[in-house]
């Protein structure tokens, strides 16, 4: 697949490897070229210097023949913004959107913006390993419209 991930971050930086050792083909777009510097020496994908909600990056980094566009910026907006920008301009068949705000992340899921809340993830996770049990399934850990999102 051409997948095109969007933030050199921790987890952008950690995906785009685990993407290209499992046979894909990788963009990363960040907007500071020190950050690609964590994908280490031996990365063999691309990447693409510029703002993920920038038109003009997009196509640069391949939007317009992408399967995947996954943001995973440090900016909850920049994400959404990216993410409709792929799914509703280019017509990426799989965007998603890294949304650490539960709030938000429910009220875009709704909306149709693909997302995915790792700070639900992490939470669940925790207390599951915390409290020793079993761990559960995918959608145990993913799922978004419960009372755990509302404070
Ligand atoms: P982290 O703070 O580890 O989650 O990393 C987030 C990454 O996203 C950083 O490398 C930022 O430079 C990058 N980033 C944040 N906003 C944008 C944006 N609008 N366009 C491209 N990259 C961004």
């Amino acid at each position: 697949m051409k997948v095109i991930i969007l933030g050199c971050g921790r987890v952008g930086s950690t995906l785009a490897r685990l993407m290209l050792r499992d046979g894909h083909q990788v963009t990363v777009v960040d907007k500071n070229i020190d950050a690609f510097r964590r994908l280490g020496p031996e990365f063999k994908g691309t990447t693409i210097i510029g703002n993920g909600t920038d038109e003009e990056t997009l196509k640069k980094a391949g939007v317009e023949s992408a399967d995947v566009f996954v943001a995973v910026t440090n900016g909850d907006n920049t994400n959404i913004m990216s993410v409709q920008i792929a799914k509703t301009k280019f017509q990426v068949p799989k965007p998603l959107a890294r949304i650490y705000d539960p709030i938000r992340a429910c009220a875009y899921q709704e909306l149709g913006v693909d997302t995915i809340c790792t700070t639900l993830i992490d939470s669940r996770l925790i207390r599951d390993h915390l409290l020793g049990r079993e761990l559960g399934l995918a959608e145990d850990y993913c799922s978004l419209n419960d009372e755990e999102a509302v404070v």
